[in-house]
């Protein structure tokens, strides 16, 4: 594409969870960025940083506050408590299509992704992009524990229709008129990753590497990772419950199937006290099958429960702008 847009006022956007060691460090660094930027004209100076503190215990908003008064580039809000990254990375969107910006980029307050590459996301946007991907050139520097999880979800994905990109986390620059799009998406549980490939804006992709963490530790547990991935099947996708539905018919057929040659044999054979093996295999394996479709099906349950309960996506406790 070749469009050329104007150049662009940028935001930046960095949920924080208690990162204390590193949002100094990293507000200097993403400033130095902005500096660089404008200086090359390649951004407006009217180019900002936008903070969400997701309800951090410890120095995390202080710190942020202090970074404002002695430059007010550095905005942020801080929410009432934990919701979690992806309510943070959707309050960071929606305040900074409130406050005003061409394009926003994500990025991680451990700046493990290559913040300079934000250059690469800009010259992309200028070329007529609205959405540009930031993909890891690996992942060595995650455990082997989420590589094969985050391996097995995208597998999941991608079997399920959606094409999303490996290797893809929340680093990425999206358009204003990507954000207000967004804003024609009701629901709650807003899958980010999910809805970046199925709005269908022109999309690229910008490769980076990833560095180790800056300092302190990862936000993400066990927990929080499953939520994320079911969350975003779930949110995505009701081929699970088709899959239910087929299972179901073929299970049905089956039983009828097995019905039938137990009856023949008791008429014709009278050998039925046979058959204690597959009794308890049957039984064992539809428990199972039953199990696993209820559980499904709990699933989309949950989500319709969490969807109509229509509770607010998150609270805001402070601001500054
Ligand atoms: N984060 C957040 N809320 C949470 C967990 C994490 O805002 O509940 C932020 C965190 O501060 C960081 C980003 O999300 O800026 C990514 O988290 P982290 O670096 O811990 O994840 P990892 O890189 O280990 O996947
Ligand atoms: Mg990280």
């Amino acid at each position: 594409m070749t469009v050329t847009k104007d150049i662009p006022q940028l935001a930046i956007i960095i949920p924080c969870y208690n990162e204390e060691a590193c949002v100094k460090q990293t507000t200097e660094r993403l400033l130095e960025v902005l500096d660089t930027f404008i200086n090359k004209g390649i951004i407006k100076n009217s180019s900002y940083l936008f903070f969400i503190d997701d309800g951090s215990k410890d120095l995390t908003w202080p710190i942020i506050e202090e970074m404002h008064s002695k430059d007010t580039r550095v905005k942020g809000t801080k929410f009432i408590r934990n919701f979690g990254n992806q309510k943070a990375l959707m309050a960071g969107l929606e305040s900074v299509r409130e406050i005003g910006c061409d394009c926003v980029v994500s990025i991680d307050a451990d700046l493990q992704q290559d913040e300079w590459a934000i250059e690469k996301f800009i010259e992309q946007y200028r070329n007529g992009y609205d959405i540009v991907l930031g993909i890891r050139n690996d992942r060595k520097t995650d455990s082997f524990f989420k590589k094969t999880t985050a391996l097995m979800f995208y597998k999941t994905m991608n079997l399920l229709g959606a094409n999303i990109p490996q290797n893809h986390s929340d680093f990425r620059l999206i358009s204003k008129r990507t954000l207000d799009i967004m804003e024609l998406y009701p629901e709650k549980l807003f899958f980010l990753r999910g809805f970046f490939h199925e709005v269908g804006l022109p999309t690229t992709y910008v490769m980076f590497d990833v560095k180790q963490r800056m300092a302190g530790t990862s936000k993400f547990n066990f927990s929080s990772l499953m939520g994320l991935a079911l969350n975003g099947i779930t949110s995505y996708s009701i081929i699970p419950l088709r899959f239910v539905a087929v299972l179901g018919f073929f299970m049905a057929l089956f039983g009828f199937a097995v019905g039938v040659e137990t009856i023949i044999e008791k008429l014709f054979w009278h050998n039925s006290p046979n058959g204690w093996a597959t009794t308890i295999v049957l039984l064992a394996a539809f428990g199972g099958i039953q199990l696993f479709c209820l559980g499904i099906i709990g699933e989309y349950v949950g989500q319709l429960y969490r969807e109509v309960k229509s509770r607010p996506r998150y609270i805001k406790d402070k601001e500054l702008r």
